[in-house]
């Protein structure tokens, strides 16, 4: 089956609504009276009240399709074949209602039948926890899943826990793209985190709510039991579509063409490089897909009420907005050009957000403004560098951390301006003062509870002006 991403959407909520679920639109990504939370980086994550009984929802069956942001992903954009900042989240939820077996059947129903997603059975993988004896027998037994196809995991990866309240089991569902995409190419461990191996796609997790911790991790039973689930809708699309990642589907492409009409010709996207991987055509890739998410992330913030600032959700938008123009500067676009790529993506995307429309010229004159004040940094940044490398011939780690520090001024183009100079830059002494900054970082963090992992890195923004946590991914995008 071809299935557009709109088609996809649909025939979920679809599927869900024929099976008495209450569709619920698309809540803003920035959580209504939760502190915990800097973004909504989950469908679940939108429902917290129905799930802890603070309030009654609409319907014990809910269904939805989410915006989410995961700034815990921002490394693995454009590196991966699946991660985005910003995704959709497909979710089915059961408050108090159907559990485990509904859960599995219904989710199995609407990938393998006929009537919807058709997906063939051989193509897909299951896990589950190894003290649920109860999940895998009915994948066995009832959905008669072949043994080979149904792994048994550790608690780590396959036990929902945050430290306190409900929590259990969960269930995940991987699609197998083949051998093509083993990396290894020798039949590579399936589901390892390893982010290099794109070959088994995870799609879909379900989660069983049904046991409570007391906060000690002493297990007690729930007296409502609930089913949470999450899958990833551009990572189905990319499946219905049969392209190499993420970024080749109806909802990217047209973004990426665009950049592609920006860019000077000896930059060009190359799909064939997925078979036929070379570093520099890959690190290229990567720099077309980092636009082409970063964007669209901005873009939603902005509608939502986010913009560029200092501190929390402000500061990740103005981190993104520049992470995406050093990347265009890296494709040879020499100006202000993000801002030209927002048709793209509410084009792509107003047809379920209609608000999007409504905000266009304000999502524009964000970015375009955003941008322009980080050129000039960017220049100042240049100045210093050259007055540094022009009087010492070498550009120390602590120079590196300054033009960084203060001036916001990365350290690939620190690296590329030195090279170009035929300077050296002492980059292990940057990364040790970064590593010792991040050290420090973490330790303040510490007492953060596990419903923040997911933004962990951001949560302390606004008590330091530094970039702790962004350096994390200046540093790797540095090392690719
Ligand atoms: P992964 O292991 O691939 O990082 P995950 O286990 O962190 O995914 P979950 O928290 O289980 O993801 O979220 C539910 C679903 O949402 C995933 O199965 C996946 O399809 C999708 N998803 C998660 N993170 C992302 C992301 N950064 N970009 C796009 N889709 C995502
Ligand atoms: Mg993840
Ligand atoms: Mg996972
Ligand atoms: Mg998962």
């Amino acid at each position: 089956k071809k299935l557009s991403t709109k088609e996809i959407r649909n025939m979920w909520l679809n599927f869900f609504k024929s099976k008495n679920h209450h569709f619920l639109q698309p809540v803003s990504l920035i959580p209504v009276e939760d502190p915990s939370l800097l973004w909504i980086n989950s469908g679940v994550a939108t429902l917290k009240p129905y799930f802890d009984g603070r309030k009654n929802p609409p319907a014990p069956r809910l269904t939805n399709s989410q915006k989410a942001i995961r700034t815990n992903d921002i490394e693995n954009v454009g590196v991966t074949a699946r991660h985005h900042t910003m995704f959709e989240m497909l979710g089915n939820f059961s408050i108090g209602d159907y559990f485990k077996k509904e859960a599995i059947e219904f989710a199995w129903e609407l990938l393998t039948s006929e009537k919807w997603f058709a997906i063939d059975k051989n193509k897909l993988y299951i896990t589950v926890f190894e003290e649920d004896p109860e999940a895998y027998d009915i994948w066995i037994n009832i959905i008669k899943i072949k043994p080979d196809h149904i792994f048994k995991m550790n608690r780590e990866t396959n036990f929902w826990d945050v430290g306190q309240g409900p929590c259990g089991p969960n269930t995940e569902i991987f699609f197998d793209r083949g051998e093509k995409w083993d990396k290894e190419k020798k039949g590579t461990k399936l589901l390892s985190e390893d982010i290099e191996n794109d070959r088994y796609i995870e799609i879909w997790n379900i989660v069983f709510s049904q046991f409570n911790n007391d906060g000690t991790n002493q297990y007690s039973d729930l007296p409502r039991r609930n089913i949470d689930t999450g899958a990833g809708l551009e990572r189905i699309a990319s499946i219905f579509q049969d392209t190499p990642t993420n970024f080749e589907t109806d909802i990217f492409w047209p973004t990426i063409n665009k950049i592609q009409s920006l860019t000077k010709n000896n930059f060009s996207y190359s799909i064939e490089n997925y078979t036929n991987p070379k570093k520099e055509q890959t690190k290229i890739n990567t720099n077309f897909k980092v636009i082409a998410d970063h964007v669209r992330a901005t873009s939603f913030a902005i509608a939502d009420g986010v913009f560029p600032g200092n501190k929390e959700r402000g500061y990740i938008i103005r981190r993104l907005i520049r992470r995406a123009l050093i990347k265009g500067l890296n494709l040879g676009i020499e100006n202000t050009f993000l801002y030209t790529l927002v048709d793209c993506v509410i084009e792509s995307m107003s047809d379920f957000y209609p608000y999007l429309i409504d905000k266009k010229e304000l999502i524009i004159k964000t970015i375009k403004t955003e941008e322009e004040k980080f050129l000039l940094t960017l220049n100042k940044g240049y100045e210093v560098l050259n007055k540094i490398i022009f009087s010492k011939k070498i550009v120390s780690g602590e120079d590196a951390l300054l033009l960084f520090e203060s001036y916001g001024y990365p350290v690939e183009q620190t690296l590329e301006i030195a090279e170009e100079k035929k300077v050296k830059v002492d980059i292990d002494k940057f990364y040790k003062l970064m590593d010792l900054k991040k050290q420090q970082a973490r330790e303040s963090r510490k007492e953060l509870k596990a419903w923040d992992n997911q933004n962990e890195l951001f949560t302390k923004l606004n008590i330091t002006s530094e970039f702790t946590g962004w350096e994390e991914t200046i540093h790797n995008s540095a090392r690719v």
